[in-house]
């Protein structure tokens, strides 16, 4: 099997604790970058995420030796998390990534053109919400249009809105064929969000092993150290004893 990218961590950073446990964590597995958002666009009014304040506990999981990743809404988000993470810690990588409700082109290309403006940093690029390949491969042309190098852009699959069939009950049904389309049509990384697509912590199991028989490029997966506390999503973050079982039965 050839290198796979995985992202692992919370779904949000929630408090210290929370994120530095978490980040040992993955650092023992080796994770290539520890997931934790700081901004939260949530269906319901609710816990947003720590915003600006938390982007010093992202500092501290590169100082841990641990790259991190984050969802950034805004242009200036990215600015801000990348001259203070990567000013604190230059040796450190990082990951950001536009989620799948930011459909705004002006903005994903603005995100790209922050984003492409530092060498040592990644951009992910979850697919957006309702199924439609057009718009899928548009996007991301937009976000190429801002100029960042194609190896330095992801994209991710995490399902779209249920819309009819949907007989394993997930959160956002997926289409992998479609996935595997836009990854030959636009030559770039598509890695799979089991958690996103499942919702549920048997679901992102099924989901996963559904993915393992396509030619993704990793994983991005929640996992909390304690996810019946979780702020969000707490139903499908993984524990880390989960995680290593998902992991195992990817090789299997
Ligand atoms: C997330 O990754 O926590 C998230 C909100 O995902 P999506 O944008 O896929 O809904
Ligand atoms: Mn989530």
């Amino acid at each position: 099997m050839k290198k796979q990218l995985i992202i692992a961590g919370p779904c949000a950073a929630e408090s210290k604790e929370q994120v530095l446990v978490a980040a040992r964590e993955a650092k023992k597995r080796q994770v290539d970058f520890m997931r934790a958002c700081l901004w939260k666009p949530r269906t319901r009014p609710g816990f947003e995420g720590l915003g600006e304040e938390g982007i010093d506990l992202l500092v501290e999981v590169a100082k841990l030796g641990m790259a991190p990743a984050t969802e950034v809404l805004l242009p200036e988000q990215a600015q801000q998390v990348m001259e203070k993470i990567l000013t604190e810690v230059p040796e450190s990588k990082l990951l950001l990534w536009i989620g799948a409700r930011n459909q705004n082109h002006f903005i994903q290309r603005e995100i790209a053109r922050v984003v492409a403006s530092d060498p040592r940093v990644m951009l992910l690029v979850k697919n957006q919400p309702w199924k439609n390949e057009d718009h899928w491969e548009g996007v991301a042309g937009h976000v190429l249009d801002g100029g960042i190098d194609p190896k330095r852009v992801i994209l991710c699959h995490r399902g779209f809105m249920p819309n009819g069939v949907n007989p394993h009950g997930y959160r956002n049904v997926p289409a992998y064929d479609m996935a595997m389309s836009i990854r030959e049509k636009t030559g770039l990384k598509m890695v799979f969000d089991p958690s996103h697509t499942g919702g549920s912590v048997p679901n992102v199991f099924h989901a996963a092993g559904e993915a393992s028989k396509y030619d993704f490029d990793g994983l991005m997966v929640e996992v909390h150290p304690n996810p019946t506390e979780a702020k969000t999503d707490a139903g499908q973050q993984l524990t880390w004893g989960e995680f290593d079982r998902l992991m195992m039965e990817r090789q299997a």
